[in-house]
């Protein structure tokens, strides 16, 4: 089997408080005293050694002691900078109850207020001022072995829009997931904030800002410093994935279409949320036990996620022997200007493929009456949108119509959970973008399931670098999403569930990592010599919270 590359744990053990102040390699209490005496920590330290158990547990009662959910983030990133692996046992332990602080909704609150909650630096700052000097900038990295990189320029941070240099606090939170959900080695990651300016009035007027004081570059000034970060970053830590996150839409398909065919890269925006609605597409199908060339799918938002979603659904039916055309025609969107029809004026050019002959349509309504969808996916921002007549009619059409009110947060929601079953006499197949609690309906409870792009995206990266693979594709995607589904339990469709509990994410990972891993050996896109045994092979490259002995 081929070796995976060592982590690379850089330079010499420091000792003394150098040690202690060192995050990756710290142990506080923990340390034994044979490493205290041996790593000059005598004295520097309160005499007795705590297990790795006793220091979660003083950990989470600290946790549990904050009165809202910003204390706890801050409380978490502290950890963080102190000691990774412990920070990392803690969130693995509690991914359900943390998933929410450390990334959506509480991670965009924390950007909102980044300069005034600022405590210590993480990741890399690259700003337009710095153009000519990224390669040399990047080597200021301390690791050299990267194989994860998140950036974003901050323009579309979550629903909250342009936030500058504040969006820091994403590309930080995806690669705590990266670990916390596949075992990326935190020394393997790189968070990239890309400072091009901000159009956020209030904080260019907010002293404690901590971005560059302009406004956004644009045009081919705006190209010329992604390329000059993209090439910088191949260059300095070659092979590394690289993740564009919360880019605004002008840019992010672009810049997909740009890269993807050159280097390891995706959007998770995009092509992650896709993954994930798909897996929902196909535990649905379980269900209704109706192939996917056989749905109608009609989309409420035709941005970033709404034609992501179509677009790999597209390649999913065409891998199932569907014409593109064909495909393309069980995808329809309603923006907010009705549906999307060939010849309408002023259409996007991502929304033109997706635009059919039909007559022209002003709302949802009249749109489910034309189409008669058996699923209906809401990612528009628009809440409420889903109304009791839409989803009756969904009802009235299908045995079991398929209702994915996507948008986030929960005030963002197309509708409820609650209200997807009440109006169907709890026959909905309903999944959410923001988690909704269980509900109860005539004696039966309901645990409505979250589309959540942490699924997806971490077993895509994991299977990416366990295989060092050349381009992320389509079909890797849809494969990621075939593998997630596989791992949603009867009992969890018996209660309405289409994803599996987060509490089994490392192995739903590790299964993705695998079928990805798969796709790049088929399609010639791995750099390494096939392993005997994939998933044995990827779960050998995961990175587990534990300490290691020094001494
Ligand atoms: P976007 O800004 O790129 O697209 C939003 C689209 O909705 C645009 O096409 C816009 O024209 C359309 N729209 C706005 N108001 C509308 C209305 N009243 N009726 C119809 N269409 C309307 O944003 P995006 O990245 O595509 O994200 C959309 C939503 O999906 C967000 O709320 C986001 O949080 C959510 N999302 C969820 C997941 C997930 O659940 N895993 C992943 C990604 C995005």
């Amino acid at each position: 089997m081929p070796k995976p590359r060592k982590p690379a744990v850089r330079r010499t053990l420091p000792r003394g408080a150098a040690l202690l102040h060192d995050p990756i390699i710290n142990k506080g209490t923990a340390f034994s005293k044979a490493e205290r005496d041996a790593l000059g920590l005598r004295g520097l330290l309160p005499p007795h050694v705590h297990t790795i158990e006793e220091q979660v547990r003083r950990a989470l009662d600290n946790y549990r002691a904050k009165k809202t959910d910003i204390e706890r983030y801050i409380h978490l990133v502290s950890l963080q900078d102190r000691n990774e692996t412990l920070f990392y046992r803690v969130v693995a332990e509690n991914l359900e109850e943390m998933m929410p602080i450390i990334y959506t909704p509480t991670v965009g609150t924390a950007c909102q207020q980044y300069g005034h909650v600022f405590r210590r630096p993480r990741g890399m700052y690259l700003s337009a001022g710095d153009k000519g000097r990224f390669r040399a900038i990047l080597a200021n990295w301390p690791y050299r072995d990267v194989r994860v990189i998140v950036v974003t320029d901050g323009e579309r941070i979550l629903g909250l829009g342009d936030l500058g240099a504040s969006g820091m606090g994403i590309p930080v939170g995806k690669l705590s997931l990266y670990t916390a959900c596949a075992g990326i080695n935190p020394v393997n990651t790189l968070p990239v904030l890309l400072d091009v300016g901000t159009e956020n009035e209030a904080l260019l007027n907010d002293p404690l800002y901590m971005g560059i004081r302009r406004r956004r570059v644009r045009g081919p000034a705006y190209d010329e410093l992604v390329d000059e970060f993209m090439t910088a970053a191949g260059r300095n830590f070659p092979g590394a994935l690289i993740q564009f996150e919360d880019f605004a839409n002008i840019n992010a398909f672009r810049l997909l279409e740009k890269y993807r065919e050159k280097v390891l890269t995706f959007n998770d925006d995009i092509q992650g949320t896709a993954s994930v609605t798909l897996a929902g597409l196909y535990s649905a199908m379980r269900i209704t036990r109706r192939p996917l060339g056989d749905q109608t799918i009609l989309f409420l938002g035709a941005g970033e996620a709404g034609i992501g979603i179509g677009d790999l659904i597209v390649s999913a039916m065409v891998d199932e022997g569907l014409a593109p055309d064909e495909a393309r025609r069980r995808c329809w969107f309603v923006d907010s200007s009705g549906l999307v029809v060939r010849g309408r004026e002023g259409l996007a050019a991502h929304k033109l493929r997706f635009a059919h002959d039909h007559a022209p349509c002003p709302d949802l309504a009249g749109a489910v009456e034309a189409l008669r969808p058996t699923a209906l996916i809401g990612v528009s921002t628009s809440p409420k949108a889903f109304t009791r007549p839409i989803v009756e009619r969904m009802g009235a059409f299908n045995e079991h119509p398929i209702v994915f009110a996507l948008s986030n947060p929960t005030s963002k929601a197309e509708c409820s959970a609650e209200e997807a079953y009440n109006w169907t006499g709890g026959r909905a197949i309903f999944a959410s973008g923001s988690p909704f609690p269980p509900c109860v309906l005539n004696g039966r409870t309901y645990v409505p399931g979250q589309g959540n792009n942490a699924y997806v995206f971490p077993g895509v990266g994991l299977g990416a670098v366990a295989c060092e693979a050349r381009h992320i594709t389509d079909r890797m995607f849809s494969e990621a999403a075939k593998a997630l589904a596989a791992c949603v339990l009867e009992s969890d469709l018996e209660m309405g569930r289409i994803y599996p509990s987060l509490t089994r994410i490392r192995e739903v990972s590790a299964n993705i990592g695998a079928a990805v891993a798969a796709v790049a050996f088929k399609d010639g896109l791995a750099r390494i010599r096939k392993p005997a045994n994939l998933l044995r092979h990827v779960k050998s490259v995961m990175w587990k919270p534990e300490y290691v002995a020094y001494v």
